[in-house]
């Protein structure tokens, strides 16, 4: 089995990823918008929002049938929101690239698992402003047990620790400090998830760099509309996009920073 597979072309790969990924997407989707409301994500099957009819296996072929059906419901012709293809589309590419990037192993089954995780987790946050514990919470025993396996059990405790800690440190603090929350506890269990799954050294770059993205983005915001930053945009987008740059990019950044610094990895 694995040697058939070692001898197709590499890119015969990652266009299984993009296939797969454009199918996680439309799971995606259903996860989306029923998480929140802590409805189950397998019954019932799919249907319309509008008129509650069930969408048919064949209209419900991600990007295609969206396209086929001109953006509409085949019964009552109500709107389909762009939304529903785009995050097919993304999740789609991005499974491309963790089939490309990490070939045929654990890793790209591990982060075939985490990258539509963070797809749910940015639409949702945006959406709602929460990251739902029921993704969080089994990704922190997710995160420590892919972890341990990455990177070792004792990185993966640290990972967990020191981003958990911090993000409690700050949110403890803001809390204090203006006697209100800021940051959410969604936002702490979040990046314990992925201090476990990435180990110590890549959570404070996700960490680093989900708050320089925030920052910016945030710093836009106050000067537009006047927004309240830390209580007011999601932190969730911005963290799951510095753990994808971590995920694809991280070993690369660190290495390179550590080595600036003269420091060597756990
Ligand atoms: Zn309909």
């Amino acid at each position: 089995m694995i040697e058939n597979i070692s001898q197709l072309p590499p890119w015969t790969f990652t266009l299984v990823g993009l296939v797969f990924g454009l199918m996680v997407g439309s799971f995606a989707n259903v996860c989306i918008s029923r998480l929140p409301q802590k409805q189950s994500v397998v019954f019932p099957a799919s249907h319309c929002p509008k008129c509650n009819k069930p969408i048919h296996v064949m209209d419900n072929i991600p990007l295609i049938s969206y396209i086929l059906l001109k953006g509409q419901c085949r019964n009552c012709k109500q709107k389909i929101s762009l939304i529903y293809p785009a995050i097919e589309l993304v999740t789609g590419l991005l499974m491309a690239t963790v089939f490309y990037r990490f070939g045929f192993s654990w890793e790209c089954l591990i982060f075939a698992i985490v990258v539509p995780a963070l797809v749910i987790i940015t639409v949702i946050d945006i959406e709602h402003q929460i990251i739902p514990d029921v993704i969080t919470l089994p990704g922190i025993v997710f995160g420590l047990a892919a972890g341990s396996y990455l990177n070792g059990w004792l990185d993966s405790v640290i990972g967990l620790a020191l981003g958990g800690g911090m993000f409690w440190l700050l949110a403890e603090g803001y809390f204090r400090i203006r006697g209100k929350m800021g940051m959410g506890g969604g936002d702490i269990k979040y990046i314990a998830a992925a201090g476990a799954l990435m180990g110590w050294a890549q959570v404070l770059f996700i960490i680093f760099v989900g708050a320089l993205a925030g920052g910016i983005f945030g710093g836009i915001g106050m000067g537009v509309k006047k927004l309240d930053f830390l209580s007011r945009i999601p932190f969730g987008p911005f963290l799951a996009l510095a753990t994808l740059i971590s995920i694809f990019f991280g070993d690369l950044i660190v290495d390179w920073y550590l080595n600036l610094v003269s420091l060597q990895p756990l």
